[in-house]
């Protein structure tokens, strides 16, 4: 546990970001660190080795976390993104955000079957998460489980995900 101590304590909080009142959770500084990435990547795999064919990453930050797990777990990937970036979207799920709503995107490239392991990097109030499930399901695909760097417990975020495995909680 010791080395992910120290990862943990290169993900900075950044007071009233976006807005007064919230602490933003940075994860650049750990990203930018070979040692702490490798760790935290073995840790978001960990309860799943073995038991996934593909690895879904929700834009932006979850690309990120998707792409090395991907090379490390020797899975394919696919990106979940936000509306209108992708050319030939076959799923997309709308949720509600605090003060608006958001749409997710995916294209129909997950082989018949496929086990799925949805990636993010902060759990909050848990609706991108619940939404990437709806996407990853539409495609015909099996969420194993998914996985998120930091879950910020306060906000509820497990209550509407269900089993979220977190590598690091505040
Ligand atoms: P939720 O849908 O409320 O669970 O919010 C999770 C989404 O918002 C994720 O895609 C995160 O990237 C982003 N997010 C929310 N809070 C933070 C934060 O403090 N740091 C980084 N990303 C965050």
């Amino acid at each position: 546990a010791a080395p992910l101590a120290r990862a943990e304590s290169l993900i900075r909080s950044i007071p009233d970001y976006p807005e007064p009142g919230i602490v933003f959770r940075d994860i650049t500084p750990l990203l930018a660190d070979a040692a702490a990435l490798g760790e935290v990547i073995d840790a978001l795999i960990a309860p799943f080795a073995g038991r996934f064919d593909v690895v879904a990453g929700i834009e932006a930050r979850g690309f990120l976390l998707a792409g090395a797990i991907a090379t490390r777990a020797e899975v394919g990937l696919v990106p979940i993104r936000k509306a209108g970036k992708l050319p030939r979207p076959a799923a997309s799920v709308s949720y509600a955000l605090e003060y608006a709503t958001a749409t997710i995107e995916a294209h129909d490239d997950l082989p018949e079957g496929a086990r799925v392991l949805l990636v993010d990097d902060v759990l909050a109030t848990g609706g991108t998460l619940v939404a990437g499930h709806q996407i990853v399901r539409s495609l015909g695909g099996e969420v194993v489980g998914s996985a998120v760097l930091l879950e910020i417990a306060a906000l509820g975020g497990r209550a509407a995900t269900g089993d979220v495995h977190a590598v690091f909680t505040v």
